[in-house]
């Protein structure tokens, strides 16, 4: 491991004297097989302190399958087993379809019940679906190249329903949970995937992201609570899926969010004014920007030197610090913050929806079949 370092220390010196340092530096410093590695190894096995995460284990499965795809390596899984475990997941409605209100996805398989991709579900009082298992759910069977054609998108939207609150938020389980703009998103993603809005209350939805527009221009979770850079991109990305961003935030507005996430630039970004600097908000941060049409007013160069300081050359994937464990979710925005950059071996990821463009051109393909097929019905 020693030797690879000094291998690769000695060209970028060189490369200095010759200018473009940088390009040329992105072509060797950028451990690419690592990565891949690292998210396989996401895949199969976990150290033991990731046991508490096993209810939601398909939001890691969604880090590293996307992880994968961004980094164009998705060959190196067996998609096929892949989307029926995904499958395997989905709550679906009993015989009486009393459980309508529960359906969505879980986690993983923890509650016990025998696996099944196939309906009619089955009751059981724990069993429900959560707000972020079915948002990555669908998104992971999406691209893994999956037609949807087994998602019971009437369930779905229902379950989801049943979750908003008069606010306008939403819980992610049925039973009650915390409430804010993380799961406004999940809801907002389900609903452009499913290509149905009916699963939420729009009006409601955009009421609770305008209250919770901060005093210092940012958004917070909810009302009243500080700017944050997650809950801004979820609340900026969720307009942009309705379609409804520029309609409810004014030009004044816009730029004032603007010029928020413009100062979180350090050298990569974090997260709120006075926090150290974060992998992860090179994506929630530099997204946003890139969905305002700022992105390219950032210092390209220092956000990429953070990001690749947080790489570890030695297991692959990212962690939010240097000198720090890499994490399958740190790993996954790296590669997005890194995708957002034009880092050449990546897959360009969609700001919105939060996987790559290769798999959101797939959606709306099946979303155009979808409206030819009912077209061709009536
Ligand atoms: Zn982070």
């Amino acid at each position: 491991m020693l030797d690879r370092n000094i291998i690769l220390v000695i060209p970028v010196a060189k490369m200095s004297e010759e200018g473009n340092q940088i390009e040329e530096f992105e072509q060797i410093d950028f451990l690419k097989d690592r990565h891949v590695r690292f998210f396989q190894r996401s895949l199969q096995v976990l150290p033991e302190r990731y046991s508490s995460l096993e209810t939601t284990r398909l939001t890691i499965v969604f880090f590293a399958l996307s992880g994968l795809d961004v980094l164009d390596a998705l060959h190196v899984i067996d998609k096929d087993n892949m989307i029926e475990w995904i499958y395997s997941l989905q709550v679906l409605p009993t015989e009486d379809e009393s459980n309508m209100q529960r359906c969505g996805f879980r986690g993983s398989s923890h509650i016990g019940l025998p696996y099944s991709s196939k309906g009619p579900g089955m009751a059981h009082p724990y069993d429900s679906g959560h707000i972020a298992m079915t948002y990555t759910g669908l998104a992971s069977l999406l691209l893994l190249g999956d037609d949807l054609s087994r998602v019971n998108k009437r369930a779905c939207l229902t379950g989801l329903k049943a979750l908003q609150l008069e606010d306008g938020s939403f819980y992610a389980v049925p039973e009650g949970s915390e409430n804010d703009m993380r799961f406004i998103y999940c809801a907002a993603c389900i609903c452009y995937m499913l290509d149905d809005w009916s699963g939420m209350d729009i009006h409601k939805a955009i009421e609770y992201i305008r209250r919770s527009m901060s005093y210092d221009n940012g958004i917070g979770q909810g009302a009243g609570l500080e700017s944050h850079g997650g809950s801004t991109f979820c609340a900026v990305a969720s307009l942009r899926l309705m379609g409804r961003l520029e309609e409810t935030l004014s030009e004044r507005e816009l730029d004032r969010i603007r010029r928020w996430c413009i100062m979180r630039q350090q050298t990569g970004f974090h997260g709120r004014p006075n926090k150290p600097v974060d992998t992860c908000y090179s994506f929630w941060v530099g997204a946003t920007l890139e969905l305002l049409d700022v992105f390219q007013y950032t210092n390209y160069e220092k956000n990429r030197n953070y990001i690749l300081s947080t790489q570890d050359r030695l297991v692959g994937g990212f962690a939010k610090w240097p000198d720090s464990h890499p994490d399958p979710l740190h790993a996954y925005f790296g590669l997005c913050g890194l995708s957002l950059l034009g880092e050449p071996e990546l897959m360009k990821v969609h700001p919105a929806l939060n996987v790559t463009q290769r798999a959101f051109q797939h959606l709306q393909q099946l979303q155009q079949a979808w409206r030819d097929n009912v077209s061709s019905c009536t």
